[in-house]
């Protein structure tokens, strides 16, 4: 942002009067070429779902996975979402990336499920703009359609802000979604804006504890009477909790403890290609077709 720059570089005093600093400029192309190539990688099928597993805090049994998206740029490598996603929002490419998304998911359980291999609940992530959307709820029929995915078996997560913007649409939105068999998170609880009279009002069947509360939950006094407050909320309003980035012990047991049902995290796994979920499945009971 020109006028941005612009500011910072007077700030740094009259003499010393540069518009972009090397830094920004690196950045502000790193950006540019980030935004270029966005425009070709759906059509050259650059992205890819990897799966993380949500498991039962008591068994440890995998009881569901969330898709998570990877793009495999041709010279970059794997870039994580949050290095595209917001960039991908602002230029309005989400809109087609979160259908293929979808679609993918879908595809993917379908293609498990005639393999013969458990039939575990897919969470997929929405943006705001996707909720936005006024052809969201068709687009997430047809794919349930295509794909035979009955109730239960789809999950969606979407932020407190994104369900914020204009609380009545979403709402409306969100029952639609329900009515098809749909169920529906709130991911990243804790960090939006969103307040528990209105929480009351979604129609909604989990909440997300954001990783934030449950990385220090044995040593910050703040963030555990956050995450048992919390798990004490869910457990009253009827809703599941899935704690998200669980990667010890230590947190395992607080949140079991406190009566969290659903766990994620690298403890228990990261996020995996389809086919390293496939692998594992077919060593875990040879003789299933793949
Ligand atoms: P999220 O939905 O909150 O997903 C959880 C993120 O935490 C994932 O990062 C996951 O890899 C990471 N994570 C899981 N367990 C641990 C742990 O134990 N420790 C740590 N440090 N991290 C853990 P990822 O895959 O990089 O995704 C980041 C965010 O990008 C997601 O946050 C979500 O907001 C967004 N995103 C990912 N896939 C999609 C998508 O298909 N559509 C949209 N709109 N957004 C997506
Ligand atoms: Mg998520
Ligand atoms: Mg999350
Ligand atoms: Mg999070």
């Amino acid at each position: 942002n020109a006028d941005a720059a612009m500011y910072f570089a007077k700030a740094k005093g009259r003499n010393n009067f540069q518009f972009f600093s090397p830094a920004m400029t690196a950045a502000a192309t790193e950006r540019m070429e980030l935004e270029r190539d966005l425009r070709g990688a759906l059509a050259a099928g650059q992205y890819e779902l990897h799966y993380q597993p949500q498991v039962c805090a008591k068994s440890g049994a995998v009881r569901g996975v969330e898709a998570l998206i990877r793009w495999r740029h041709p010279e970059r490598g794997l870039v994580p979402p949050l290095t595209f996603i917001p960039i991908a929002e602002e230029t309005g490419a989400i809109e087609a990336i979160g259908a293929w998304v979808l679609e993918e998911a879908c595809r993917q359980k379908a293609a498990w499920r005639a393999a013969g291999m458990p039939a575990l609940r897919i969470a997929v992530n929405l943006s705001a703009q996707q909720l936005r959307s006024s052809t969201l709820v068709a687009q997430v029929r047809a794919a349930m359609e295509a794909y035979g995915i009955g109730p239960g078996e789809l999950e969606l997560e979407i932020t407190e802000s994104a369900a914020m913007e204009d609380p009545e649409r979403a709402i409306g939105r969100l029952e639609a979604l329900r009515g098809l068999g749909v169920e529906l998170a709130i991911d990243d609880f804790g960090t939006g804006y969103s307040s528990l009279a209105y929480l009351k009002m979604l129609p909604i069947d989990t909440l997300k504890l954001d990783r934030a509360f449950v990385r220090d939950i044995e040593t910050d006094e703040n963030d555990a009477a956050i995450s048992a407050a919390t798990l004490a909320l869910a457990r009253n309003l009827g809703l599941k909790v899935v704690a998200e980035g669980v990667e010890n012990e230590a947190q395992r047991e607080f949140l079991s403890r406190h009566g969290c049902e659903l766990l994620q995290g690298y403890l228990f796994g990261r996020p995996e290609p389809a086919a390293v979920w496939t692998e594992r499945w077919q060593a875990a009971a040879p003789g299933t077709a793949g």
